[in-house]
């Protein structure tokens, strides 16, 4: 059974729920409960005194990478698709909301940080011309989802994927000043510089297009089959 989702679905007054980011998780060092940081989205510290990481930044993203690789947590959905549904940290127990899984967002405890991306897979996808969405290789010439010249999520996706994001993304409702292309690396400015003159890199890097590249706005009229039922890869 095909769940559809078209532009109705996308709720117009979505608020983001502020989640208990440091309630789950621990310093790997001392085992005390990590703080918030004030640093970014997704930053924690370590404020124990005596612990060899106090007053050090930690990310989520690498904090759960570590948790994962000791085994106490289950790595993100892979590569691949369909997308697992997932709900959200922050989401509410009896009726959270599934919504696919792009390959960027991270998670813990089976649940998703939406607006929170994995900088290691987002850098693959950067540099390996990687989906967003769906992790796999894009074709030559890939779309962008753009505001103003800024490339949104600074990767590129399928065409199909586009339109998964279109009909299911909660931040993507104001369609008013969303553009798309089709473009290929040689439109990309990383960091301001050609795609192809850019090293791989230890940051993520600011993606975005010069006025020459054709624009047009989204079709959110485009409905897409979303899979009911989830499926881990
Ligand atoms: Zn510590
Ligand atoms: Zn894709």
């Amino acid at each position: 059974m095909l769940t559809s989702f078209g532009a109705d679905a996308i709720p117009t007054a979505y608020r983001e729920p502020e989640p208990a980011l440091a309630e789950l998780f621990d310093c790997l060092t001392c085992d005390t409960p990590l703080r918030p940081c004030s640093a970014g989205p997704g930053t924690l510290m370590c404020t124990t005194a005596g612990c060899p990481q106090v007053w050090d930044v930690q990310h989520l993203w690498q904090i759960q990478d570590e948790r994962v690789r000791r085994g106490l947590d289950q790595p993100a959905p892979g590569p691949g698709l369909p997308r697992p549904l997932l709900a959200g940290h922050g989401d509410p127990d009896h009726a959270p909301a599934l919504r696919p899984h792009p390959y960027l967002v991270q998670v813990s405890h089976g649940r998703a940080w939406w607006t929170l991306l994995h900088r290691g897979r987002h850098r693959r996808c950067q540099h390996q011309w990687r989906c967003q969405v769906c992790g796999l290789p894009c074709p030559p010439r890939a779309q962008v989802l753009l505001d103003g010249h800024n490339v949104y999520s600074d990767a590129p996706l399928h065409t199909r994927c586009l339109r998964l994001s279109l009909s299911t993304c909660p931040h993507l409702t104001d369609t008013t000043t969303l553009r798309v292309a089709a473009v290929t690396t040689d439109d990309i400015l990383a960091d301001g510089h050609p795609w192809a003159d850019t090293l791989v890199t230890e940051w993520t890097q600011d993606w975005s297009v010069p006025d020459s590249v054709y624009t047009t706005a989204p079709d959110v009229h485009e409905v897409v089959a979303c899979p009911q039922r989830p499926s881990r890869s």
